[in-house]
């Protein structure tokens, strides 16, 4: 972070009370892993902070600590919206543009907090007093981390706080196995480590509670994974009634998309599931070296991430959605081949 940023910082933490801290719609593992790590940090300094996030977490991040205080913005508007108006500072977290907190967007353009944002994906908005971006870095919870160190505070991290930044880091590096895992990031996870957290324990959590069904739609979806070999891609789909047949619950399709992604010679993998409750396509994309999964989706399908991760949508039918994707790929024979 720049020093003027931090000063700024200081500065507005001085002067306020009432701290919201939220991240995008759908949130994963640094999203949830972030929020809760500020919020018990801020917490810690007496501090009233309230997380609110869009909408539902998964199953596998139920454990974390605190997380039994998020307030879930879907189903709890008018509490939300009151306590979004009373906020003297908001911190965003995990994205780069308010549109990415769905039905949040509304009450948080209207508001007249100042926005601190903490973020790496690619392309921000310029809404926040600060803007605290690095697309470089792995995960929202690393600078969280950096974040804390910058105001000199790194013996503030417990083993609650290290907990919830060591899964944020482990869930977007893939436990540790993307290009983003940096000799900084091992250094960190080092230093939580030895705060006390017990990471064997949070893989177990995040990783190994799995449903029977969870299992069985996993083996829906290798069994739907298509191959274009001549463009080293490789796809799933997943439409509402195979989702139903299992009983999907919410994160059950995580990392799927990785399996797509780990077929021998594979550039591009996507997910296309339909999502009931939206109508719409929800696509997940992953790629391998310097195709940017990131300007496709924004090109396409009306989203946007990261180079190798990004998320999108689409308002056609499953069918017609993957139609438009198998006829757009020949457009780029060059960077896939
Ligand atoms: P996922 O496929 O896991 O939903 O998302 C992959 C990555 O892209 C995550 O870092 C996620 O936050 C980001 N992402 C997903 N959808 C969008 C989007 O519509 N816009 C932007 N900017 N990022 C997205
Ligand atoms: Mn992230």
């Amino acid at each position: 972070m720049e020093a003027k940023d931090i000063k700024k910082i200081k500065t507005l933490l001085q002067s306020s009370e009432n701290i919201v801290i939220t991240c995008h719609k759908g949130p994963d593992g640094d999203a949830i892993g972030s929020t809760l790590a500020l919020y018990i940090y801020l917490k810690k300094q007496r501090k009233n902070v309230k997380v609110i996030v869009p909408d539902d977490f998964p199953f596998f991040l139920k454990w974390l600590p605190e997380s039994e205080h998020i307030l879930l913005y879907e189903g709890n508007k008018e509490e939300s919206d009151s306590i979004i108006n009373n906020a003297d500072l908001i911190f965003t977290l995990d994205f780069n543009a308010l549109h990415r907190t769905g039905d949040m967007q509304k009450i948080l353009s209207n508001a007249t907090a100042k926005f601190v944002m903490i973020d790496h994906h690619q392309q921000p908005d310029d809404y926040a007093e600060v803007t605290y971006s690095d697309t470089s870095i792995c995960s929202t919870c690393q600078m969280v981390y950096h974040f804390i160190e910058a105001l000199d505070d790194l013996n503030r991290i417990d083993t609650d706080i290290a907990n919830c930044i060591y899964t944020g880091i482990m869930t977007d590096t893939g436990s540790f196995r993307f290009r983003s895992t940096t000799s900084t990031t091992h250094r960190v996870i080092a230093n939580l480590i030895d705060i006390g957290i017990d990471n064997a324990k949070i893989h177990q959590n995040v990783y190994d509670s799995n449903s029977y069904n969870r299992l069985q739609l996993l083996g829906k979806s290798l069994n739907n994974l298509k191959i274009i070999p001549e463009l080293n891609t490789a796809y799933i789909s997943l439409s509402a009634d195979e989702q139903n047949e299992f009983n999907a619950q919410k994160g059950d399709t995580e990392g799927v998309v990785n399996y797509a992604l780990s077929l021998q010679g594979i550039k591009l993998a996507a997910i296309f599931k339909e999502d009931q409750n939206s109508k719409l396509i929800k696509i997940s994309l992953r790629s391998k070296g310097d195709f940017s999964v990131n300007e496709f989706s924004r090109a396409h399908f009306n989203g946007g991430g990261h180079t190798n991760a990004a998320g999108g949508a689409s308002k056609l039918s499953l069918e017609e959605t993957l139609d438009k994707f198998i006829s757009i790929l020949p457009n780029y024979t060059k960077e896939l081949s």
